[in-house]
């Protein structure tokens, strides 16, 4: 396809703020930062936090950690901060990670283009002037040429809506706004409701501080252990010398983990093997069980139920109460079908005498009272109410903000039925925005891919510098391509048939109770290969100006 040439008139020369603007300075923020300032770009970073790290800075509730090994997750980009920095564990906590992001900042002299404690509530497209004015929760506004979003797909945490929340005399957290001070738990009576990744990191780790804890669980999640460890120096060194082939194999496998499918079916085993191979898979180090599996496990419901009913096996021998092992065991989705947590002793918590479980399914609650939570069986009474209910996520840092492309439209309208995007990195109509992590995107190993859709959209903006271009589009086909292709990879996933998070459900917000195809769920190869192949032919396929 020709790009279409705009022509540019002289107020589209007029003097802008800045040439780019990039909404958080979260991982991708960062690392977008560092690379605009190689084009000599001026960029400010609107950050509503006070400091960097995004999900890091923010995620500070107890047992934070990663569930992609350490060294695969840092940013591979210099080989100097990869030689400079050591990881003190296989999956690094949170404290740890943000440290690291602070040293990026540090180490990179990021900070200075960085303005803290800066909401962006609106975002509007100036078609007079090919120009975006962002407006901050201040009311200050600013003018770019380019906007970049940066603002992270599980960034918008959702409390549940139940009557009564506000009345609560205790204290009370979502796990996403954690306060930067220590949580004192001793001898407290700790409620906390839902067991995601984040609820089964908190409930593991709190147990053993509480006075009393009580798991209010709606949906029983598969989930597997961690076995995290300490690095010792000499596995260390071995990380440090083996950096380029840990990245090239990243680049290599299906989601950028450092994991990769296993070619065989689960049925082209004999039963034993294939007993063999869980029990190999259950022992070993984090996402393995899930993304190094047998290669249809999360296509094939007969495949699948071999590995759920492996799981369940498990929960069954390390929960000591049959009736609670049943409870934790899901039976309205198969193993790997929704983002599996990794646990650290998880399901032993339910051995002690301190913990309750409450199966929301049997006694749903009711309202939340001035002393607690009252379920339709019966009240109890908390110190602390742990909201671990998760995120709006994907669409819902966008719906956050008032987006406007060409001729006032709304992001959110455009995307009232799910996201439209051309390659997950931008939308036709929205001129000179760019999305990282957005909708669409292959997510995977998030640095990872974060690192690829900084450098297209470097690439990208090098390009229309080099041409002298001050528009960006895509096209409403493109749009449309792309979005289409994302629908038909997500078709037999058994993933897109299961409520979640990755299928865009959240009943604690309003709309979003209808299953969308909001992720990109091809092999992250094949998702670069597309965006290379649109940037070798001169980005075509946009209307550049
Ligand atoms: P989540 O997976 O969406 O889990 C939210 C939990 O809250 C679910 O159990 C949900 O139950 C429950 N819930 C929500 N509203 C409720 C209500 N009104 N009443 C009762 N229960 C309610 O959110 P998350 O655990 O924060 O994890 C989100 C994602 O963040 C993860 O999947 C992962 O990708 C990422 N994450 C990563 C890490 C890591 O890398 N280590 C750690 C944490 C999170 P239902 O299932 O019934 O809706």
């Amino acid at each position: 396809m020709a790009a279409q040439r705009q022509d540019t008139t002289p107020s589209q020369t007029a003097a802008l703020d800045y040439d780019v603007i990039v909404i958080g300075a979260g991982l991708s923020g960062m690392y977008q930062l560092y690379r605009l300032r190689e084009l000599g770009l001026k960029t400010r970073v609107f950050e509503a936090g006070t400091g960097v790290g995004g999900t890091w800075y923010w995620n500070r509730y107890p047992g934070a950690r990663f569930d992609s090994e350490s060294y695969s997750y840092g940013y591979s980009f210099s080989k100097e901060l990869l030689q400079e920095w050591e990881w003190s564990e296989h999956f690094a906590g949170q404290p740890e990670t943000l440290r690291y992001c602070n040293y990026v900042a540090d180490k990179f002299d990021l900070r200075r283009d960085i303005q803290f404690e800066s909401r962006v509530t609106a975002a509007i497209y100036q078609d007079e002037t090919r120009s975006w004015q962002v407006t901050l929760t201040s009311g200050a506004q600013y003018s770019c040429r380019f906007l970049i979003t940066a603002i992270g797909p599980l960034s918008t945490p959702t409390l549940p809506r139940i009557e009564g929340r506000d009345s609560f005399k205790g204290q009370s957290f979502h796990t996403a706004r954690w306060p930067k001070e220590k949580v004192d738990f001793a001898g407290k009576r700790v409620a906390v409701i839902g067991t995601g990744a984040t609820g089964i990191q908190t409930i593991q780790t709190i147990a053993s501080e509480v006075g009393h804890l009580t798991v209010f669980q709606r949906t029983a999640n598969w989930a597997a252990p961690l076995h995290n460890g300490k690095i010792d120096a000499a596995t260390q060194a071995k990380i440090k010398a083996s950096y380029p082939e840990i990245f090239a194999r990243c680049q290599e496998t299906f989601a950028c983990f450092i994991h990769t499918p296993d070619p065989r079916g689960a049925f082209e085993v004999s039963d034993a093997e294939r007993e063999a191979n869980y029990e190999k898979l259950y022992g070993e180090r984090g996402f393995g069980i899930w993304q190094g599996n047998f290669k249809d496990i999360l296509i094939d419901r007969k495949a699948n139920a071999t590995i759920s009913d492996f799981i369940a096996r498990k929960i069954r021998e390390r929960v000591k109460n049959p009736a609670v092992a049943e409870k934790l065991i899901p039976k309205n989705h198969g193993f790997g079908t929704r983002r599996v947590p990794l646990e650290t002793f998880y399901f032993e918590v339910y051995n002690q005498d301190n913990v309750e479980l409450v199966d929301l399914s049997e006694t749903p609650i009711e309202t939340i009272t001035p002393e607690g939570i009252r379920t339709s069986a019966r009240d109890f009474a908390f110190d602390i109410i742990i909201y671990a209910t998760g995120f709006d996520a994907i669409t819902g840092s966008f719906d956050a903000i008032d987006f406007r492309g060409s001729g006032g439209a709304r992001l959110k309208e455009k995307w009232k039925h799910g996201p439209e995007t051309y390659l997950g990195l931008m939308v036709d109509g929205f001129p000179n925005m760019m999305m990282l992590m957005g909708p669409h995107t292959a997510l995977g190993n998030i640095p990872r891919s974060i690192e690829y859709s900084v450098d297209w959209v470097t690439g990208l903006l090098r390009f229309a510098q080099a041409k002298g271009l001050t528009f960006l589009d895509a096209t409403p086909e493109g749009t449309a391509g792309w979005t289409d292709h994302v629908k038909a990879l997500g078709v037999g996933l058994l993933s897109n048939e299961v409520d979640s998070w990755m299928t865009g459900i959240n009943r604690n917000v309003e709309g979003k109770q209808t299953r969308i195809v909001a992720r990109y769920s091809g092999s992250a190869p094949a998702y670069r290969a597309r965006c290379d192949e649109v940037a070798a032919n001169g980005y075509a396929e946009l209307r550049l100006g």
